[in-house]
């Protein structure tokens, strides 16, 4: 697809995998969220729906780069909305319990059957969290939906050096830094705005390695879950990308480890995204998450389990 060529060419080597939601699954969204947080103004392009279809047949091949042979996952969120009265909301409590409840289950174990040089992945997720109540830099970039709130790229890449250096983390092969800008704010990069043209991406950035953006799922666009166990579509609908963005951060981290015939928007989530077909995932510690499957070369096909 011609825009994602386009970005291999980017100086700065970001990644943007689509993860727009087919619109018609709304309809089955649960019925509590917010009629003033509806969009009608968003409009998909035709040329996104390539990345909901069914499952490529191609397996995932290996293309020499490291994978996270043992996955490190350092999650950033940002801004003051993020807590109410001192606690995570709900979205943040939901989604920083899936980091902790996926290691060690046969969801996760997807993941050993992809290796590099040095090894396999292993089932295990090292996790850790911040929340940095200062609010980022906005602007209006993109528009079309109440706040119009937009953080660049940019300052999220800086925020993540900056919680680098505050929080002694390491940066290695073996790790992503997930940020979470402000539930209000849209995401701009080079390849347009969060909840128009993508939900969700990850790439590389100067001094950061891997990284990873969820934007707050806050229209239909990036909703699109047939079930929502946790009662509230905004928490299952970020759990949903950060699982794409998490499988594929592991897989391939610097964008030269493991992706299919389609090139870097044909990584393990790619193929998968959007496809419910498992049905709910059950993790440990009673942990209930509507995420989409991942692509399973073992299985030539979208599940959320390995064996
Ligand atoms: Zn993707």
């Amino acid at each position: 697809m011609k825009r994602f060529r386009w970005l291999l060419f980017q100086p700065f080597l970001l990644a943007l995998f689509l993860l727009l939601a087919p619109l018609s699954p709304v309809s089955a969204r649960a019925g509590s969220q917010p009629v003033a947080r509806q969009n009608p103004h968003i409009v998909i392009l035709p040329t996104n729906f390539q990345h909901v279809s069914p499952a490529a047949a191609s397996d995932l091949s290996y293309h020499g780069g490291p994978v996270e042979e043992t996955p490190t996952a350092h999650v950033i969120f940002w801004g003051s909305s993020w807590l109410n009265a001192g606690r995570l909301i709900k979205a943040g409590r939901v989604t920083s319990h899936f980091f902790e409840d996926a290691p060690g289950t046969a969801y996760f174990n997807i993941l050993t059957q992809y290796s590099d040089g040095g090894g396999a992945i292993h089932n295990q997720l090292n996790f850790s969290s911040v929340v940095d109540t200062s609010n980022p830099p906005t602007d209006s970039n993109c528009q079309g939906m109440y706040p119009n709130s937009t953080v660049e790229d940019s300052s999220l890449q800086a925020e993540i050096r900056a919680e680098i250096t505050a929080q002694h983390w390491q940066v290695n092969n073996s790790t992503t830094f997930l940020v979470y800008p402000p539930p209000t704010d849209f995401v701009h990069n080079s390849f347009g705005c969060s909840e128009q043209q993508y939900c969700a991406y990850h790439g590389t950035g100067s001094g950061i390695g891997s990284y990873a953006a969820m934007a707050f799922p806050f229209s239909s666009a990036c909703q699109g879950l047939p079930q929502s166990p946790s009662g509230d579509i905004f928490s299952d609908s970020l759990v949903n990308v950060t699982s794409h963005e998490l499988f594929e951060s592991i897989t391939d981290p610097l964008l030269n480890a493991w992706y299919g015939s389609g090139g870097l928007s044909d990584e393990i989530g790619d193929k998968c995204a959007y496809n419910f077909s498992a049905g709910l995932t059950f993790l440990n510690n009673g942990g209930v998450y509507e995420v989409q499957t991942e692509y399973s070369n073992a299985a030539h096909a979208c599940t959320n389990h390995n064996p």
